[in-house]
C-alpha cells in the first residue's frame, strides 16, 4: 500500500516525503507523534494575533542555491536580517563582537586595537576566540579573554548546563570575532522569514498526490523494528518492504536498551505586553546574568511591526529526562554519547532500507538550510 514511510514532519521529513512523492512517483505514508507539522519549526498566531515560533526562534539563512530555490517553492520571504545583541551587565552590546562592539568596550583604544586586529587577520576575517587566546600579542590576548567571559562562557554554562571546567574549549571556537561593522548574526546570502509563517510550508509540501499524513501518532504504535529478524520491518504487524525515513530519537525507537541518548531540553516562558516594543532587538542574549539565555521578540522577525501590542518569549535551558511532554532540542555530543549513539546506529545499520536523518536521529546539530540539503540528497540516494 505505501513505498515509503517517514517518521516525523519536520525540515527532514517534510523534505524527503515531498521528494520521493514527486521525483519517484512514491505513496509515502507521513507518521508524527504531536498534532502538528513542522515539528520544532511549528509557528502560529497567538491568542492576540501575534506570529510566535512555539518552539522557540527559527532564522533561515543560507548561502547554498539549490536549498533556497527548493524552499522557494512553498513561500515568498520577509525581507528579515537578523541582529542579535548581548546584555552585559545592562549594556547592550552587537554579537557576534564585532569592529562596532570593540568601540563600546575598549573607546580610546579601539582604533589602536582595530589596526592590530586587521594586521593580523585582515578586514572581514571570522577569527574564532580560541586563535585570539593563543596569540602571542598579550592585547590580542586580552580582547578574547574578554569576549570569553562576558559573550561566552556563562551563555555556554546555562545553554549546556556545565562547569568551565567541563566545557570543551574547542566549543569556545565556535566564537568568533567579527572584523567589519556588519552588525547581522548571519552573512549569508540568503536570509529571511517566510512571509506568512514556516507551517504553511509544511502544509503545501505535504499537500501532495500520494502523501498521506497521520498526526497524533507514535511511531512505536504502528511500527515494529527488529533487525534480528528475516522480516525487520513490520507495519500494523504486517512486513514492509518498503523505505523507512525515521527522524526522530533513535534510543527512544528502540526502548532505551542501551541507556538515554542525553540531549538537552528548553522550556519557553511566553509573556505578553500591551506596549509597542519590548526590547530593541529580534533577540537579545543574556550572557552574564538571569537563568534563561535570551529573550525573542517576535514581530521583529515576523514583520508584524505595526501592531500596537507584542509577544516575547524567555528560553531556559534544562535536561531532557524523557518524561512525557519533554521535547530534545540539542543532541550533546562528546566522546561517551557519540559512542552510545554508534551503538544504537549498529543496531539499523543491518536494515538497509532503514535511513537516518535529522538532528534527533543523527545526533548532531543542523541549521534548517543543512538539513534541507541533507534530506534533498538522501532522497535522490533513494
Ligand atoms: N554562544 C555564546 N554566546 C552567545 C551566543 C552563542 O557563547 O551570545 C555560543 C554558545 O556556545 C551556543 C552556540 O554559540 O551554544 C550556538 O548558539 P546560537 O544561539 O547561535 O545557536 P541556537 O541555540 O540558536 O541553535
Amino acid at each position: 500500500m505505501y513505498d515509503s514511510i517517514v517518521i516525523g514532519c519536520g525540515f527532514a521529513g517534510a523534505t524527503v516525503a515531498r521528494e520521493l512523492a514527486e521525483r519517484r512517483g512514491h505513496k509515502v505514508l507521513v507518521l508524527d507523534s504531536r498534532s502538528h507539522v513542522g515539528g520544532n519549526c511549528y509557528d502560529l498566531e497567538d491568542e492576540n494575533g501575534i506570529l510566535i515560533h512555539q518552539y522557540g526562534p527559527h532564522i533561515f539563512h543560507t548561502n547554498i542555491d539549490r536549498v533556497y530555490d527548493y524552499l522557494s517553492r512553498f513561500t515568498e520571504w520577509y525581507d528579515y536580517s537578523h541582529e542579535v545583541v548581548g546584555n552585559v551587565y545592562g549594556k547592550e552590546l552587537p554579537i557576534p563582537f564585532n569592529l562596532n562592539t570593540l568601540e563600546m568596550v575598549y573607546g580610546d583604544r579601539a582604533p589602536h586595537l582595530e589596526e592590530l586586529l586587521v594586521q593580523e587577520f585582515g578586514q572581514g576575517a571570522r577569527v574564532p576566540i580560541l586563535d585570539l587566546m593563543n596569540h602571542e600579542n598579550p592585547e590580542l590576548q586580552e580582547i578574547a579573554q574578554y569576549v570569553y567571559e562576558n559573550v561566552f562562557l556563562k551563555y555556554t554554562m546555562k545553554q549546556l548546563g556545565k562547569s568551565p571546567k567541563e566545557i570543551d574549549p574547542a566549543v569556545s571556537g565556535r566564537v568568533p570575532v567579527l572584523l567589519s561593522r556588519d552588525n547581522r548574526y548571519f552573512q549569508d546570502k540568503y536570509q529571511g522569514l517566510p512571509l506568512h509563517g514556516y507551517t504553511p510550508i509544511f502544509e503545501t509540501m505535504l499537500d501532495y498526490e500520494g502523501i498521506e499524513l497521520r498526526l497524533d501518532c507514535e511511531a512505536r504504535r504502528v511500527l515494529t523494528i527488529n533487525p534480528e529478524s528475516d522480516t525487520p520491518i513490520l507495519l500494523d504487524g504486517d512486513e514492509f518492504e518498503g523505505e523507512v525515513i525515521f527522524t526522530g530519537a533513535l534510543d527512544e525507537l528502540f526502548d532505551c536498551c542501551y541507556g538515554r541518548l542525553p540531549y538537552r531540553s528548553l522550556r519557553f516562558d511566553f509573556e505578553h505586553y500591551n506596549q509597542k516594543f519590548y526590547q530593541s532587538h529580534g533577540v537579545v542574549n543574556y550572557t552574564v546574568s538571569e537563568d534563561f539565555t535570551r529573550i525573542t521578540e517576535f514581530k521583529y522577525l515576523t514583520g508584524q511591526l505595526d501592531k500596537e501590542d507584542t509577544t516575547i518569549v524567555k528560553e531556559y535551558p534544562m535536561p531532557y529526562s524523557g518524561k512525557e511532554g519533554e521535547i530534545p532540542y540539542y543532541a550533546i555530543n562528546n566522546e561517551a554519547n557519540n559512542a552510545l549513539y554508534e551503538k544504537y546506529v549498529k543496531l539499523v545499520e543491518k536494515i538497509p532500507q532503514f535511513h537516518l536523518l535529522g538532528r534527533l536521529a543523527e545526533y548532531k546539530y543542523y541549521n534548517i538550510d543543512a538539513i534541507v540539503d541533507r534530506a534533498l540528497t538522501l532522497a535522490r540516494e533513494i
